[in-house]
C-alpha cells in the first residue's frame, strides 16, 4: 500500500498507459467478437457506442465546457498586455507582426505536410466507409445541414464580427468569439489603467479556475484515452494506430523543419546572428521546455538566457518573453494545423480550401490564446473540430501519444519567443550580444 507513496506515476505515463491497455483489450475484443463465442460483433459494437465511448469522452466534455472562459480570459489577458506596451509601441507593434508572421508559416508548413503526406487516409479502404459511419450519425448529420441552411445574411466579410458575442458561443463560432475577446483586450488596454485594473484581475481569476478544471479533466484522462482507444480498436482493429503514428512523425518533421529552418533565417538575417552558436546558448532552455512541456515553467530560465548569454535588452527581452510565453506558440499553431485536418481526413471530412485558411487563420489567433502549459492546445482543437463538424471523440485517437507531441513543440514554442527577442532587439539597435564572446 505504501509502494506508490513516494514515486506516484506521472500523467503523461499513465495516459500512455491507457492507450496501450485500451489498444490491447480492443484488439482482443475484436478477436473474440470474430470468434462469437463470448459476444457477437454486433454487441461489441453496441457496447462500444453506447457506453465504452461515453465514458470515454466525460473528460473531453470537460475540457469543452472551460473553452470559453478559457480563450476569453487568456486573449484579454493577452492582448491587453500586448496593446499597453504603448511606451514600447514599437517593439510591441514588431513582435506582435513577427509573431503572425512565424505562426502563419509554421501552420503554413503543417498544412502543406498533411496534405501531402495524408496520414489519415492511411486505413484502408475498406474500413474507412465503417469509420465514418461510426462516427457520423445520420441525426448529427440532419442538424448540421440544417444548421449549414441557415446562411447568415450578413456579407461574409463582415460574418466574424458578432452581433451578440454571448449567442455567437452559444454556436460555436469561435472566430466571432475570438474577435470580440481581441477587441475587447485592446479597449482594455486603451482605458485608465486604474479602472482597466479590476477587469484583468477577474479575468486572470477567471484564467487560473479554467486551467485547474483543465487539470481535474487531465486526471480523468487516462481513463478516458482507454474506452476511447478501446472502443476504437475494437471495431477496427489495430491498423488505425498505425495512422497515427505516421500522423506523429509527421509533426515531429514538420516541428523540425521550423526549427531548424524557417528560425535559422530569421536569426541570420533580422537577428543578425549566428543560428548555430545561438542554439547552443540556449540549449538549457530548450531542454526545460522538452522536459516541462509548458512555455510558462520554462519562462523564468528563458529570461536569464536572454540577459545571460544572448546579451539582449533586459526591458526587451523581458517584455517579449513574458507576453511571448503565452501569445506566441509557433509550434502549437503547426501542430493544430496538422492535428485538426489530420483528424478531419481520417472521418472522411473534406474541407475546402477556404475551410482550410479558415482553419489557418484560428490556429494563428489560437497561438495567442493557448495557455502555456502541458496539453494547452487541445481545449482550442476540441471546439474547432466540433465547429467544423469532425467528431470530437477522434481526439481520443491521438491524446494517448500527445505527450512527445507537446514536448517537442513547446520546445518550439520556446526558441520562437527568443527568436523573436533576439530580431526586436536587433531591429531597435539595441542587441549587446558582441559583447558576448561569439564565433569562438
Ligand atoms: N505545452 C504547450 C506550451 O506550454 C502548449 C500546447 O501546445 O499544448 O507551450
Amino acid at each position: 500500500m505504501h509502494m506508490q507513496e513516494r514515486r506516484p506515476i506521472a500523467l503523461h505515463t499513465k495516459i500512455f498507459i491507457g492507450l496501450v491497455l485500451g489498444a490491447t483489450a480492443g484488439a482482443i475484443a475484436q478477436s473474440l467478437a470474430k470468434q462469437g463465442t463470448w459476444f457477437t460483433k454486433d454487441q461489441l459494437e453496441a457496447f462500444a457506442k453506447n457506453y465504452a465511448s461515453p465514458i470515454g469522452s466525460i473528460f473531453l466534455y470537460l475540457i469543452f465546457m472551460i473553452v470559453v472562459p478559457l480563450l476569453m480570459s487568456a486573449l484579454v489577458l493577452g492582448v491587453a498586455e500586448i496593446g499597453q506596451a504603448r511606451k514600447f509601441g514599437r517593439i510591441g507593434v514588431r513582435s506582435l507582426l513577427l509573431t503572425i508572421v512565424l505562426s502563419g508559416i509554421a501552420v503554413v508548413i503543417g498544412l502543406v505536410a498533411v496534405n501531402v503526406v495524408r496520414p489519415g487516409d492511411q486505413i484502408s479502404g475498406a474500413q474507412k466507409p465503417a469509420l465514418i459511419a461510426r462516427y457520423r450519425d445520420p441525426e448529427r448529420a440532419q442538424k448540421y445541414l440544417d444548421d449549414a441552411k441557415k446562411t447568415p445574411e450578413d456579407p461574409p466579410l463582415l460574418g466574424f464580427i458578432p452581433k451578440n458575442p454571448i449567442k455567437e458561443i452559444a454556436r460555436d463560432g469561435l472566430l466571432p468569439f475570438m474577435f470580440f475577446a481581441l477587441m475587447f483586450g485592446l479597449a482594455l488596454a486603451a482605458i485608465e489603467p486604474e479602472r482597466a485594473l479590476p477587469v484583468k484581475a477577474f479575468f486572470d481569476g477567471v484564467f487560473a479556475a479554467s486551467l485547474k478544471i483543465i487539470d481535474w479533466a487531465m486526471r480523468l484522462a487516462p481513463y478516458g484515452v482507454f474506452f476511447l482507444i478501446f472502443a476504437i480498436t475494437a471495431q477496427f482493429g489495430l491498423e488505425l494506430l498505425k495512422a497515427v503514428g505516421i500522423y506523429a512523425v509527421l509533426v515531429l518533421a514538420a516541428l523540425a523543419l521550423h526549427l531548424f529552418v524557417v528560425y535559422p533565417i530569421v536569426l541570420k538575417f533580422i537577428a543578425k546572428r549566428d543560428p548555430v552558436q545561438f542554439f547552443r546558448q540556449i540549449r538549457t532552455v530548450m531542454l526545460t521546455a522538452f522536459a516541462t512541456s509548458s512555455s510558462n515553467a520554462t519562462l523564468p530560465i528563458a529570461l536569464e538566457t536572454a540577459q545571460r548569454d544572448l546579451g539582449l535588452p533586459k526591458d526587451i527581452s523581458s517584455f517579449v518573453l513574458t507576453v511571448g510565453a503565452t501569445a506566441n506558440q509557433n509550434g502549437t499553431a503547426l501542430f493544430e494545423g496538422i492535428t485538426i485536418l489530420f483528424l478531419a481526413q481520417m472521418f472522411g471530412v473534406d474541407l475546402t480550401l477556404l475551410q482550410q485558411l479558415q482553419v489557418m487563420g484560428l490556429a494563428i489567433v489560437a497561438g495567442i490564446g493557448t495557455a502555456g502549459v502541458p496539453g494547452g492546445a487541445w481545449p482550442f482543437i476540441a471546439s474547432v473540430l466540433v465547429m467544423l463538424k469532425i467528431p470530437p471523440e477522434g481526439i481520443g485517437l491521438v491524446f494517448g501519444i500527445d505527450r512527445l507531441l507537446d514536448m517537442s513543440r513547446t520546445v518550439l514554442n520556446v526558441t520562437g519567443d527568443l527568436t523573436i527577442a533576439a530580431a526586436v532587439s536587433a531591429m531597435e539597435g539595441e542587441t549587446e550580444h558582441e559583447v558576448a564572446p561569439s564565433f569562438a
